[in-house]
């Protein structure tokens, strides 16, 4: 062992000592950056079988698509999460958005490229879901930007976060109705001009990082189809599931 191997040895022993790594659900400590044995087997992942557009988990194999999307299909063509958003699961995303916890992009973004894998080797360019300027500033990063540079990369596809734009502020979307969440995004986002040539034709992984009723992911496949896009695939890190009553 050479003695930069020595010195690197030493100052991760003291970081493990002075910072040691704390499971992202229930705070024990672990190894690596993640999640401890238990809490990995409390997460709900997301699995078949499961609606083939919007990929809300059935209970049984019975049908092709869910009751929402037959009654009106979306504007993406699917969208693909990696678990439920829950207790569980949401500490985690909510330190990662709000709260500067940006080492956990690796981890998300690796979890996400497995389940997108498919439609990211047929893709021509990875998009963001943007955040208007001034949530920007306040918030220093945009999660989703994030996310979606680190897929980019693990699947060697073009990222560009500048075609689509945030051009309305709206308000919240947390706390309300299926209903106001979709009228709140209509008209909110938009294709930058310069930029508008390189969706024709084009297939595009949208990446946001959860996916509540569809409705901002639905207006960006829908503003993004109206200037040429072919074929618009979501990738989301977690999703709420809908439970049907039978
Ligand atoms: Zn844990
Ligand atoms: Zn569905």
């Amino acid at each position: 062992m050479n003695i930069s191997n020595k010195i690197k040895n030493l100052l991760d022993t003291i970081k493990d000592i002075f910072f040691p790594l704390k499971c992202e659900c229930c705070h024990g400590f672990v190894e690596s950056v993640g999640l401890c044995a238990q809490c990995w087997n409390k997460i709900m992942w997301i699995s078949d079988p499961k609606c083939s557009i919007c990929s809300n988990p059935f209970e049984l194999d019975i049908a092709e698509i869910c009751g929402i999307c037959a009654l009106k299909r979306p504007f993406f063509d699917r969208a693909v999460s990696v678990f439920h958003y829950d207790d569980c699961s949401k500490g985690m995303i909510l330190r990662f958005k709000h709260m500067d916890s940006t080492y956990l992009c690796p981890q998300f973004a690796c979890w996400m490229y497995r389940v997108v894998e498919k439609y990211i080797k047929e893709a021509d360019l990875i998009i963001p879901v943007p955040i208007h300027f001034r949530k920007l500033l306040k918030r220093k990063y945009n999660q989703s930007e994030l996310l979606a540079r680190e897929i980019a990369l693990l699947g060697g596809v073009s990222y560009e976060p500048r075609i689509l734009q945030k051009s309305k502020r709206t308000p919240q979307q947390e706390g309300l109705t299926r209903k106001r969440r979709l009228l709140n995004v209509i008209g909110s986002f938009d294709v930058a001009k310069d930029y508008v040539h390189l969706l024709s034709h084009k297939k595009i992984v949208l990446v946001d990082d959860v996916y509540t009723t569809g409705a901002t992911v639905n207006e960006c496949a829908r503003v993004l189809k109206k200037h040429g896009a072919e074929v618009v695939t979501v990738v989301t890190l977690a999703k709420v599931v809908l439970y049907w009553k039978h």
